[in-house]
């Protein structure tokens, strides 16, 4: 008994020298704004803005032409972001405002350009969420909506609820008098070609599933999901990605895009997230919720989390991630072969990329 009373100073001592409390510097140094503090926190940069236009298998090939496509689309995503939040915009409206401009490009797989179900439609997924106050708001299964993302802002701020799928997000639509389009506003060549050719092989290997397989030289099935995410000058977060899904997706598949948590997350307290890549992967391990935990309950740096979940949680080839701190670190981290992608913050950082190098 005498020892255990001995001892027990010591234990305390000893735990107390490998487990120090957050420094005052850390705390000092975190961002006023935001509640608590995280011992991974720096000073807060101004801004800090990422985009991405899915993730997959992106043939290195690529025609010179359709390469530099891609990049003057995201350059000119991430240039009016970067400017709307130098003008001091709040991060609600740069990540709106982002993804609609992606979601208008046809090459991306959102808005035109969206990718085809196996019945040859096109069904669309979008969800945005204010890191502010955690409000949030999902659509799914859209038809007629030219610009998914406003909807989902609309759910979150014109109505009571947070996620509204198939007839009833349409008849929300209606009401919210979004600018409407036909099925063929979404058509475009290539996806429709990509539909054929995952059919084939689903045919020839005897199944039904989405196909998530990518042939050499078929291309593009598995990416052109659009997403942002950003901090702006007050300090709040938001985040906000919108999809046509997967290609052969059958009847009232639902991806992680709209599922917040999965494909879609934003807390002042940690970061915003926006996922890409196989969408039932991202449920499954509820990646953009999972970094903001191990930043909010580990302490991890966002880059840390974010390594931890994509290479940890995934699997190789299931996609990617986008992310931006409470103080602006940001996050491109991606275990498929590619991700279209960019980012942009307050120090002068202009960058946008397709491969690991
Ligand atoms: N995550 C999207 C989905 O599963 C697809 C993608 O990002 O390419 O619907």
């Amino acid at each position: 008994m005498k020892i255990r009373f001995l001892v027990l100073p010591f234990v305390l001592l000893a735990l107390l020298s490998c487990n120090p409390a957050p420094t005052a510097t850390a705390d000092q140094t975190a961002d006023e704004t935001a509640p608590g503090a995280l011992a991974t926190d720096q000073p807060r940069l101004d801004y800090a803005i990422a985009i991405h236009g899915g993730a997959g298998v992106i043939p290195k090939d690529m025609e010179e032409e359709r390469k530099q496509e891609y990049f003057d689309a995201l350059e000119e995503a991430l240039r009016a972001g970067q400017e709307q939040l130098e003008s001091g915009a709040a991060a609600m409206d740069v990540v709106e405002n982002v993804v609609r401009i992606l979601e208008d490009v046809p090459l991306f797989n959102a808005g035109k350009g969206s990718v085809f179900t196996a019945e040859g439609k096109n069904e669309l997924d979008a969800a945005i969420m204010d890191g502010s106050n955690r409000d949030c708001g999902a659509v799914s299964g859209l038809t007629s909506v030219k610009n998914p993302i406003s909807l989902a802002r609309m759910v979150m701020e014109k109505s009571p609820h947070v996620f509204f799928q198939g007839d009833g997000a349409e008849v929300f639509a209606d009401e919210m008098g979004v600018e409407r389009v036909e099925q063929e506003y979404y058509y475009t060549e290539h996806r429709w070609q990509s539909l054929q050719n995952a059919l084939e092989r689903q045919k020839a290997a005897g199944g039904d599933g989405v196909d998530f397989s990518v042939e050499k030289g078929t291309g593009d099935e598995k990416y052109g999901t659009v997403g942002c995410v950003v901090l702006d000058k007050n300090g709040n977060l938001a985040a906000g990605t919108s999809t046509g899904g997967m290609t052969a997706k059958r009847f009232g598949r639902v991806g992680d895009v709209p599922i917040i948590g999965a494909g879609t997350y934003a807390d002042n307290k940690t970061a915003a997230i926006s996922g890409t890549g196989k969408g039932e992967q991202f449920i499954r391990h509820t990646v953009a919720r999972s970094i903001a935990a191990l930043m909010e309950y580990q302490g991890k740096s966002l880059n840390e989390a974010a390594e931890a979940v994509v290479h940890g949680d995934l699997d190789k080839g299931d996609g990617g991630i986008i992310a931006v701190s409470r103080t602006g670190e940001i996050a491109l981290v991606f275990n498929s072969p590619g991700m279209f992608r960019g980012a942009a913050d307050s120090t002068g950082r202009f960058d946008v990329a397709i491969w690991e190098d």
